[in-house]
């Protein structure tokens, strides 16, 4: 069942992204879990337990901030608070550094990654079980560099010789030809800035910053 849920969020992220179909799955998966750790907290007292393993990156406490819910953020926040104030307790004051405060990784971007990772090998299971699914890849698949470079390295597993060879290649080629569309649309929106082009109606517009942003970007 699980499984038929990965392969059904595949399908829609490479109908309808127009984007990286895993940065696509990234933002829903995202919203999702923004709303249940709010949820969670106030449901689930366990959760509070978990939370001290655990901290919020910047990116991820700024998107609390903006999209969720005061009352549930500022709770959060409190029970954060709460167990920075403990962690304050436990320092030998004549010896504080950072290094005093353990490590904790971001619990939102732990989780996101974990999914990510399997919508990139419930990817590969489609292509090597579907060949419907072959052409929408090949037309559709449209990918940042960094989940490029993932999809990449898991494609290198595929245990078949030859369907590994296919695919990786298909990949390949496919983000090859991409990255030099994008360059030369980037090209023809620079012209727009350029007084020779004036009379000269160029179509590309500002989404192709974003699209190179997603081949620049590097995280
Ligand atoms: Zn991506
Ligand atoms: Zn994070």
């Amino acid at each position: 069942m699980q499984e038929k849920i990965y392969t059904i969020q595949i399908w829609d992220a490479f109908n309808n992204a127009n984007e990286c179909p895993f940065c696509y799955i990234k933002k829903e998966v995202e919203k999702q879990y923004l709303k249940t750790v709010i949820d969670e907290l106030v449901m689930d007292y366990h959760f509070h337990d978990r939370i001290v393993e655990y901290a919020f990156c910047t990116e991820h406490l700024n998107m609390f901030y903006k999209k969720s819910d005061k009352l549930g953020f500022a709770t959060l926040l409190e029970k954060m608070i709460g167990l920075e104030i403990k962690n304050m307790h436990k320092i030998n004051k004549f010896n504080i550094s950072r290094d005093s405060i353990r490590k904790r990784k971001c619990y939102l971007c732990e989780r996101i990654e974990k999914s990510i990772e399997k919508s990139i090998d419930s990817t590969i299971s489609l292509w090597l079980e579907n060949e419907k699914f072959h052409s929408l890849y090949k037309k559709n698949g449209t990918f940042c560099q960094p989940h490029f470079f993932d999809l990449i390295n898991k494609g290198k597993k595929i245990k078949s010789f030859i369907k590994k060879k296919k695919f990786l290649i298909i990949t390949y080629e496919t983000h090859n030809e991409r990255i030099d569309l994008i360059e030369k649309n980037l090209k023809e929106y620079i012209k727009k800035f350029d007084f020779n082009y004036k009379n000269e109606d160029i179509k590309i517009d500002k989404e192709i910053l974003i699209e190179s942003i997603n081949i620049v970007k590097n995280d």
